[in-house]
């Protein structure tokens, strides 16, 4: 491979697509009409790197893409060695004719988490607690530079199912149960698109739907299931996300391997031409291409030649085959010759490809910038994974304001997740399911509790006698999976907490005042908290331990809010906000504050009277809500309709205001859920409250806090 990225696209002729001044438009145009049917194939085929029998079988086979997928991270999982690996690559596909550059995919999900030393974010479940879409956007800036430093140009990101069951296996990929969510944070494609990433949207459509018990071969599984919907509920619970990723540009969407049911049977969402060309490509106008999912194709009923033309003629433009590209070319080919699958459909295709290899520059600058090898994992960047894994942090229960806890405490760790990086970056990292142990470099939660107290002893299964000591951490939860492997009842997975870890809560909790953290990519049963002071969600917070220990001493406030529902029981799954009968553990969007709702108020009002016309009049009304005499000394609300009073007559001003202040409306909306939290009332008023703040109706969540708290 090059050791400096070499410029080997000469435009010796002048050739209309090599030229960089040219519209994108007249460069596709030029190229597709150079392009024979085997070159136009090669395009739509992607192969996985580690399939290819010699490295020459991507000028050979004219390949247009490949990949890393998850189960095969390479051994040289260095930065240095991902670009030497890809230039290689590259290198091949400018042996052919016309030089077009190869696409390189990955599944960068929470940071560039196949490279060993990368930035590794909390998983999409903790991104969905910060509800911050701008911090969301930061870290696929981030994701995208440590991505594009080592030569890869395109990231299987992001996720935006929308998971309806505690039980799916990949519910962590998810922002959360609600689809205003999800869609607030497709943001994340603007920061992967806008610094020179290609952003796949996936699973299109229901992934996150599927009902359990509804695979085709009859057993448990969840994953790739049929999600049972009506046309109408499609498009508002898992559609709507994919709507806001293509109003952002996004160039790629990724199809599910699951299938969905109209009523009139299942139907695979590869074959899907109704949701694939009519809905996606015409009625919501995606411009970008179609990629499958890992061999998904040979899921379809019939034979191989009859796999690919029923997928490429619904309207998917380049095939995952992984494995198979000799077999797909032919097929592909013959099919075309055939008449069966029509030239212009894929002429369609290769012009959606062509179009976004032109737009990220790749016949430009096909090698990876070595200038930017620097940027994988650098302290910037954890600086910003580490306030990602801050603001996620749910405070579930702080009985007697135990937290934070003081830094003169002496303090006894213990629990699985304590300390144990694996476990708390989760699956998709380093490789595809994730394992235990040191897997990465970081900061365990134990290290940065013990850079911050007096003292701290630590026992995982807390045998040692845990006297003497002011406070205890137990540090639970799951260990690591991705999809498939993480359904509930495969490999004896449950919602529940283990053995051990119970024991280490009982223990612990039995001898002094506790808080215990949840390491976890979903809600789990947590059994009986009465002797518990304190419960942190922690979720799957990455590298950053830190940024767990932040809040838990003070540094700064818990703000996270749930991004799923809690229930009391597993046997409660699936439950969801606006269920009806509801009755969970901690609602959707619940979430203690360790900061002063005055204070809060107080930062939002002064904020609010620097900005517009409406925003402006919102301060204005906030300020006598702020007098001393509505407050109680802690910072808590004294006269609450007082204060709830101001913050409805501000919330509507709010509405008319064209900034976009989710974060400031959460400011305001905040208060009043500190006021509904603590009468603890109407759960259900409660969780309808935050979706209805994730779909910018500020006013009506106010009011139904008002409500709850009534
Ligand atoms: C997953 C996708 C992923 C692909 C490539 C599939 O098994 O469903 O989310 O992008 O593999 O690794």
């Amino acid at each position: 491979p090059p050791a400096e990225a070499p410029i080997v696209v000469i435009n010796a002729h002048g050739l209309p697509y090599l030229n960089a001044a040219e519209p994108i438009k007249e460069r596709v145009a030029d190229l597709l009409s150079r392009m024979t049917l085997e070159e136009k194939v090669g395009q739509m085929t992607q192969a996985e790197r580690g399939a290819l029998a010699k490295q020459s079988d991507i000028a050979t086979y004219l390949l247009g893409s490949l990949l890393s997928g998850g189960g095969s991270s390479p051994a040289q999982n260095t930065p240095r060695g991902w670009a030497d690996m890809i230039d290689a690559f590259q290198l091949q596909a400018q042996r052919t004719r016309l030089q077009v550059p190869l696409i390189y995919g990955v599944d960068a999900v929470h940071g560039h988490n196949n490279v060993a030393g990368a930035t590794i974010f909390p998983h999409n479940v903790g991104l969905g607690a910060t509800r911050d879409p701008a911090l969301v956007e930061q870290t696929g800036k981030i994701t995208a530079r440590e991505v594009r430093a080592t030569g890869v140009p395109w990231d299987f990101a992001p996720c935006l199912c929308v998971s309806r069951d505690d039980r799916w296996g990949r519910a962590y990929e998810s922002f959360g149960e609600d689809p205003a969510l999800v869609t607030r944070m497709a943001t994340i494609v603007d920061g992967l698109q806008d610094n020179g990433v290609l952003a796949t949207a996936k699973h299109y459509a229901g992934d996150g739907g599927t009902a359990y018990g509804s695979s085709t071969t009859g057993d448990y599984t969840i994953d790739q299931g049929v999600t049972k919907v009506g046309r109408k509920e499609l498009e508002a619970v898992h559609l709507a996300p994919f709507r806001e990723a293509v109003r952002r540009g996004v160039g790629s969407v990724m199809p599910s391997f699951s299938s969905v049911d109209f009523g009139d049977g299942p139907l695979k969402m590869h074959t899907h031409k109704e949701l694939i060309t009519d809905v996606l490509k015409g009625r919501l106008g995606f411009k970008g291409f179609v990629i499958s999912d890992w061999q998904a194709i040979d899921q379809i009923p019939g034979d191989y030649p009859s796999d690919v033309r029923t997928s490429i003629n619904a309207g998917l433009d380049m095939i995952m085959v992984p494995y198979a590209y000799p077999a797909f070319t032919d097929a592909l080919k013959a099919e075309v010759e055939a008449g069966r699958v029509p030239v212009s459909r894929m002429d369609d295709a290769v012009a959606r490809i062509l179009t976004q290899k032109f737009r990220l520059g790749l016949f430009e600058r096909p090698y990876a910038d070595r200038s930017r090898i620097g940027d994988v994992g650098s302290a910037a960047h954890r600086t910003v994974a580490r306030t990602a894994a801050a603001k996620s942090q749910v405070l579930l229960k702080n009985a007697g304001g135990l937290l934070p806890l003081r830094r003169d405490a002496k303090v006894y760790v213990a629990g699985s997740n304590a300390d144990d990086i694996g476990n708390q970056t989760g699956g998709w990292t380093i490789s595809w399911q994730g394992s235990s142990g040191p897997i990465t470099p970081g900061t365990t939660i134990l290290a940065a509790i013990r850079s911050r107290a007096a003292s701290v002893t630590y026992s995982r299964d807390a045998s040692a006698a845990p006297a003497g000591h002011d406070v205890g951490v137990v540090v639970v939860g799951e260990t690591p999976y991705a999809e498939g492997q993480g359904d509930v009842g495969r490999a004896g997975r449950t919602l529940s907490l283990s053995a051990a870890d119970r024991a280490a809560v009982e223990r612990v909790c039995g001898a002094m005042k506790c808080v215990v953290l949840v390491v976890s990519g979903r809600p789990m049963e947590l059994g009986d908290l009465s002797g518990v002071e304190a419960v942190v969600a922690a979720w799957l917070p990455g590298t950053e331990g830190d940024g767990v220990a932040d809040p838990l001493f003070g540094a700064v406030p818990y703000t996270g809010r749930l991004p799923y529902t809690w229930f009391r029981s597993a046997a409660q799954v699936p439950i969801n906000v606006g269920d009806a009968a509801y009755d969970p553990l901690f609602p959707y969007g619940w979430g203690l504050r360790t900061d002063r709702g005055r204070d809060r108020l107080k930062a939002a009002r002064d904020k609010l009277s620097g900005g517009d016309g409406p925003s402006r009049a919102a301060a204005a009304t906030l300020t006598p809500a702020l007098a001393g005499r509505n407050w109680n000394a802690d910072g808590s609300v004294r006269d609450t309709r007082a204060v709830l009073g101001a913050l409805g007559a501000a919330a509507s001003l709010l509405e008319r205001s064209d900034s976009d202040s989710f974060t400031l409306d959460d400011a305001v909306v905040s208060v009043a859920r500190d006021v509904a939290q603590s009468a603890g009332k109407r759960p259900d008023l409660q969780a309808t409250a935050d979706h209805e703040l994730a779909a910018g109706n500020l006013r009506k969540a106010v009011d139904l806090l008002a409500q709850a708290a009534r």
